[in-house]
């Protein structure tokens, strides 16, 4: 542990922390937990109250060549020792990365600073699916126009070694590299849970209610392991970020000390950075509004990070999406250079709130010319929408 030492938990929290300690079975009748440690003994503990909070682990696809030297993929801190010693170690000049999400543009925009090519590939030829297509794009050129080169809509069969390095294969592709990171998602813990007979949910997460319980009354999931509420469509979805585990792994603690915590749910608020872009979306995109059975209704509107005559001011791209019906906001994207991060904050408060887009233009949100214009952007962007809907 490094963030925290697991010693400061045992001397200041009183918590029996024990490491390299491999849960394998649970038994809800019994209530006991079993497992095998780091050096291969078992071992078994009672439990009056459980708390699953296994995490998820990085997908690696079941092909030929994905477990050769030099092939990684990224979920921890030991994997991210692994991938640094490895490039220390070894004179790397390319590399391959399979995947484009979060975390594959942001592996690429640290192997682009150590100077090192990069190359992306993904079976999918929609760049950033999730995006506004027009927005997707401009990270896209972005991506470009540092060299990177993007190989959207190619498949890869296998990784081989040849006197170039390694070779990624596909029926259209031919890559080589000197490492290949694998970022292609990832995936609940889960199957300690599945094994124990609780009920799973979305992507085979851990179905848990509003206060966390599994369908074992005695038994609690938080984290990536485990499902949420949406706010905005009512139902149950499966994203795993930090917030919302550690927010969860706190209302757990409330509710086995018969605290009653309550989670909303989530909205799907992220961000990252690639190179020159923040990239930051809440809610959800037109697509995915669609299938909740929203009417949505999206408009993409380009706005500035500081007053428009203020030195230094740069493009900002807002998407807003919102229903026909209700007039409801369903969900924000946002792209620029400055001043995206934080700004998705105040639309993922109005999910969290239920607002209309009417009454989220009508918010009093700050102004001064070093940070925004007069109408913030997320605010021109519902006036805009409102005229559509
Ligand atoms: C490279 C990377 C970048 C990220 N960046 C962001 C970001 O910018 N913003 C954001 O919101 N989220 C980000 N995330 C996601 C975020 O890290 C996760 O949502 C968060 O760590 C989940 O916490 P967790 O406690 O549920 O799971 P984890 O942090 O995965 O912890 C799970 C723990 O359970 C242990 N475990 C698993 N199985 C067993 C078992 N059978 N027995 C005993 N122990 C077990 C594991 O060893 C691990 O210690 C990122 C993730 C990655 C990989």
């Amino acid at each position: 542990m490094v963030v925290r030492h697991a010693q400061v938990f045992r001397d200041k929290q009183g918590i029996n922390l024990l490491t390299g300690h491999c849960v394998e079975e649970t038994s809800p009748d019994k209530q006991t937990v079993t497992g095998i440690t780091a050096d291969g003994k078992g071992f078994e503990f009672p439990y009056d109250r459980l708390m699953i909070a296994t995490g998820s682990s990085a997908i690696t696809p079941k092909l030929p060549g994905f477990n050769l030297p030099g092939v990684f993929t990224l979920k921890n801190l030991d994997d991210g020792r692994k991938i640094k010693n490895f490039l220390k170690k070894n004179n790397i000049k390319k590399a391959v990365i399979i995947g484009m999400g979060y975390i594959a543009l942001e592996m690429c925009e640290s192997l682009v600073d150590l100077n090192i090519a990069v190359e992306m590939v993904k079976p999918n030829p929609v760049f950033l699916p999730w995006l506004e297509p027009s927005m997707a794009g401009i990270i896209k050129d972005g991506l470009e126009s540092k060299g990177v080169g993007v190989y959207a809509g190619h498949a890869v069969d296998r990784i081989q070694t040849s006197p170039d390095g390694l070779q990624i294969i596909g029926p259209d592709l031919n890559l080589t590299a000197d490492i290949v990171l694998v970022g292609i998602g990832v995936t609940p813990c889960s199957q300690v849970a599945e094994s124990a007979g609780l009920e799973l949910s979305v992507a085979k997460s851990i179905a848990v209610d509003r206060n966390l319980r599994t369908s074992n009354g005695n038994i609690y999931a938080a984290g990536d392991c485990a499902d949420a509420y949406h706010v905005v469509t009512g139902g149950k979805t499966w994203l795993p970020l930090a917030l919302r585990a550690n927010r969860a792994g706190w209302a757990v603690a409330d509710n086995v000390c018969n605290k009653d915590v309550s989670l909303d749910g989530v909205a799907g608020t992220s961000v990252f950075r690639v190179f020159d872009f923040e990239v930051a979306r809440t809610g959800l995109n037109l697509a995915e509004a669609g299938q909740a059975g929203f009417e949505p209704v999206g408009n993409m509107i380009q706005s500035r990070s500081k007053a428009h005559a203020h030195p230094g001011s740069t493009t900002i791209y807002v998407n807003m999406i919102g229903d026909k019906k209700s007039g409801r906001l369903l969900g924000v994207q946002m792209v620029g250079t400055e001043g995206v991060a934080h700004r998705i904050n105040g639309p993922a408060v109005a999910l969290h709130n239920r607002m209309t887009v009417a009454q989220y233009s009508q918010t009093d949100l700050a102004y001064a010319p070093p940070f925004g214009p007069t109408w913030d952007p997320t605010l021109t962007a519902a006036n805009q929408l409102l005229k559509r809907l």
